[in-house]
């Protein structure tokens, strides 16, 4: 077990937290996050939003502010994005998650989102932690690309020492060696997540591996390891993007790979594969105090917010 994480570490028995966002529960099934990696226009935002609603996503994703390698590149519409955001979730009823960058914005910020995401190169912006776990709201953490499990975690302790109890990680991918792909997608945190922590664990295949083609293979791989949901971009026109736009799918893509992680979640749904995976994902080799404690430990039900949304 990792030392000195309280909040956030699994007691035995404990089960995986859930996070209610708008009747959306993370935590228990599958979860599907969509949407542009920017928000850039109206139109833009809500004919993607359309789309990935009627795909079966359950959230909307878009950035407002965008925390870019140049100062040069595209920043994000602020406030005006935001305000698009929020005709985005009214025209779909998609709860929206939305990035905050600034410790200053986190309150206004909160108004207009149903989850804040903390970025991966803001994950130990301990200020900007703080802020988010006064502000109650449900907080999508990202894992560093230079961080370590126990990093991380300790960066969601922040959050839930400030009395928010509503933290989702999402692993993105970590700078290795390997620069084939934009980043070392590292599937391992999905089971050393389960392990140590009773936070909902998401993947982020689009920053995770850069490449639209490998999207769909790792998409289906986070959530056959256990994942309990996925953020992917999505773009109704990628080729026109101000940001990501080589890793963001089209419609079309995002709709192919739906209806395959909804094959994949029937698979695993059938009573003997169930049984099988929980005992696989929820007591790793080795990690005996998991072992001892896995009939308490076991993740919620397979079938979830995934087939209930899509159903
Ligand atoms: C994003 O999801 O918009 C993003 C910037 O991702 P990351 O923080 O993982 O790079
Ligand atoms: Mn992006």
């Amino acid at each position: 077990m990792i030392k000195n994480i309280k909040l956030a570490a699994r007691k035995p028995g404990q089960k995986t937290t859930i996070i209610d966002v708008n009747g959306i529960r993370v935590g228990e099934g599958l979860v599907i996050i969509a949407g542009p990696c920017s928000v850039e226009t109206e139109r833009q935002t809500i004919e993607t939003a359309i789309a990935v609603k009627n795909a079966g996503a359950h959230m909307l994703r878009g950035g407002a502010f965008k925390p870019r390698t140049s100062p040069y590149a595209f920043q994000g519409l602020g406030l005006k994005g935001l305000k698009i955001l929020d005709k985005a979730r009214k025209e779909t009823g998609l709860p929206v998650v939305t990035e905050v960058v600034d410790t200053r914005d986190v309150s206004w910020v909160g108004e207009y989102a149903d989850v804040l995401q903390i970025g991966a190169r803001n994950m130990q912006n301990f200020s900007l932690l703080r802020e988010a776990g006064k502000s109650g709201k449900p907080i999508l953490l990202k894992r560093g690309m230079y961080s370590t499990l126990e990093e991380w975690l300790n960066c969601a302790e922040y959050i839930l020492a400030e009395g928010n109890p509503n933290v989702i990680l999402c692993e993105r991918g970590i700078r290795t060696f390997e620069t084939y792909t934009r980043n070392t997608l590292d599937l391992s945190m999905i089971p050393a997540v389960k392990h140590e922590s009773h936070l909902p664990i998401l993947i982020d295949p689009s920053h995770g591996t850069g490449i639209l083609s490998f999207i769909e293979p790792m998409s289906l791989a986070a959530v056959a390891a256990g994942a309990n949901g996925l953020e992917i971009e999505v773009h109704i026109d990628p080729a026109s993007a101000l940001s990501d736009k080589d890793q963001q799918l089209t419609v079309p893509m995002f709709e192919s790979l739906m209806n395959k992680l909804r094959k994949l979640r029937a698979f695993m749904d059938e009573p003997e594969m169930s049984s099988a995976l929980q005992e696989n994902m929820d007591t790793p080799a080795g990690k005996s105090a998991v072992q001892e404690n896995s009939a308490q430990n076991t993740a919620p039900p397979l079938p979830g917010a995934f087939s209930e949304a899509v159903d």
